[in-house]
């Protein structure tokens, strides 16, 4: 299991309670470790740039949940490459706004399939917390071969944007065949 960050829509009470202790958990820094570790969970480790479950290397990506001060307030976030030799390179890239570490690791690491966090949930004030249509526009034309899904959509609270404006942008730029709005509980393979 990979935890992203511990805000209550990634990391709740019920995933306390239903998660066996003993899982395996990757999380983002030592400070989340210790609340997790609090929570009962023993087989708890730090992502790095380089860390590996069985032959899956897991490379820890950069995160910004929203854009100048409000960043203080929504705290760290990360994402996570997946690279194995015999399959696509998988980017879930987590809480974050589009801003240039995400298209580094898109430069970098070549992904075929992105996981992106849409839905623009904001707060009051402070402006999208994770990306809104033209971010994920953006990642489109940083990697017009990937294919794009969009989660995160509809989900717990504050978000602005549903899956049937997203959808309706997609089809107006014409990619629909690159992004992907799945219903919960899709699943797709590539
Ligand atoms: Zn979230």
């Amino acid at each position: 299991m990979i935890v992203t960050h511990l805000h209550l829509d990634h990391w709740d009470d019920v995933a306390k309670d239903v998660l066996p202790k003993n899982i395996k958990i990757f999380i983002q820094n030592d400070e989340d470790a210790k609340e997790v570790k609090n929570a009962g969970f023993q087989n708890v480790e730090v992502l790095q740039e380089d860390t590996s479950f069985d032959d899956v290397r897991l490379i820890k990506t950069k995160g910004e949940h929203g854009r100048g001060e409000i960043q203080k307030i929504a705290g760290e976030v990360c994402g996570v490459v997946f690279n194995h030799p015999e399959e696509k390179t998988l980017y879930v890239a987590g809480d974050t706004v589009w801003y240039e570490a995400v298209q580094k690791v898109i430069e970098i690491h070549k992904p075929e399939i992105i996981v992106v966090n849409g839905g623009d949930n904001q707060f009051l004030e402070g402006g999208s917390l994770v990306m809104g249509k033209d971010d994920i526009y953006e990642v489109y034309k940083a990697a017009p071969n990937a294919k794009i899904i969009s989660v995160h959509m509809e989900a717990v609270n504050h978000w602005t944007l549903s899956r049937e404006e997203l959808k309706n942008f997609i089809n107006e730029k014409g990619i629909s065949s690159h992004v992907f709005v799945p219903v919960d509980g899709e699943s797709y393979s590539f």
